[in-house]
């Protein structure tokens, strides 16, 4: 198998805290090993548009602990076609990129599984997203820094809340995955955290609270992930205002935040290992792997099987969350 020699790096999909550190590790990585490498702007469109340009490693420089992407992130009708895809396989070939590094979600990996399968080019994903639901690794680049930022905003609706007696639900971001809640509402001493995981059983969460108001104890915090089966932050508002009237409710949408801001440590570290790892893969002539982290180790999965994954959450963190609550 041929070693690329020319390598193209994008961001795609949802954008994620960490995305500069990995964009760094690739091009400083390519470059180490006598590479050319391309940023492609606002991912699979950049290809289809030949919005390319060569990175080196000024390009790179007074980033890594920058949110965002420089590179800019986007999604792309077109190259969900094969017109589209071909026109970005034409535009690849102008530039002689022999060689891909994606950094996005799983919907990304997708696309490059078909463009690699239709065109022959070796394609590398890196996991890029604050959701964390990835199979493959234990890792993914933002979810460290969402974490963190959902944590710090709680701790501070906790203070107004416990100025006030006020029941807070406090929603976050994570789609369809209840990581950012979990680890979050755990974080911050939530009575509940609601997930999509399990079925949430609201006449539970009423008892709970009533049977707290009777011991007085006035502050609540719920943490629901906004993919839960309630319907997110607003709906479990109206349910509790309905059910229990003299209870002083407020709802918090935290929303965009969480994906903003400076990456934590954790997050610049696997970042920049994820990418220093995808350059190497190529240099080894992989094929069409993700670069994950399992038990510490890199571990390759095929882009085929780098889809979204349901955790089977350990019984063991809901029992943590009823018993430090109670
Ligand atoms: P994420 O990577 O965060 O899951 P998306 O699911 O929006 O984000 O995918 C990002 C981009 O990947 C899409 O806009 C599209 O360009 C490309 N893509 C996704 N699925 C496919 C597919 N089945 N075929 C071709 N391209 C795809």
């Amino acid at each position: 198998m041929n070693k690329p020699t020319k390598i193209g790096v994008l961001t795609s999909g949802g954008d994620s805290p960490g995305m500069n550190a990995a964009i760094r590790a690739v091009v400083r990585t390519g470059l180490h090993y006598g590479l050319e490498v391309f940023g492609i702007h606002r991912g699979y469109a950049g290809m289809v548009e030949d919005d390319i340009e060569p990175m080196n490693s000024r390009s790179v420089a007074n980033i890594i602990q920058r949110g965002g992407t420089i590179l800019k992130t986007a999604r792309c009708k077109e190259f969900m076609t094969p017109e589209g895809r071909k026109i970005a396989y034409d535009n690849l070939r102008k530039h002689g990129i022999d060689g891909l590094v994606i950094i996005g979600g799983d919907g990304s990996f997708r696309g490059a599984q078909i463009f690699s399968n239709e065109y022959d080019i070796p394609c590398i994903g890196i996991p890029g997203t604050i959701d964390k639901d990835m199979a493959g690794t234990d890792f993914t680049i933002g979810f460290d820094t969402a974490v963190n930022t959902a944590v710090r905003a709680i701790d501070k609706i906790r203070d107004t809340a416990d100025a006030h007696d006020r029941l807070f639900i406090v929603e976050v971001m994570g789609r369809d995955a209840g990581y950012i809640a979990l680890h979050s509402g755990i974080a911050t001493g939530a009575e509940h955290i609601l997930i999509p995981e399990t079925k949430t059983n609201v006449e539970e969460i009423i008892a709970g609270l009533t049977e707290k108001e009777k011991r007085r104890k006035l502050v609540n915090l719920i943490v629901v992930a906004e993919g839960d089966d309630t319907g997110g932050g607003d709906e479990v508002g109206k349910m509790v205002k309905e059910r229990l009237p003299n209870a002083d409710v407020r709802v918090c949408i935290l929303g965009h935040i969480q994906r903003g801001g400076s990456p934590t440590c954790l997050d610049r570290l696997i970042a920049s290992r994820m990418g220093y790892h995808a350059v190497e893969c190529l240099m080894e002539g992989k094929h069409n792997v993700m670069v994950g982290i399992v038990n510490n180790r890199m571990h390759y999965l095929p882009l085929d099987n780098a889809v979204k994954a349901k955790e089977r959450f350990n019984k063991e963190w809901l029992r943590i969350v009823k018993i430090l609550a109670s």
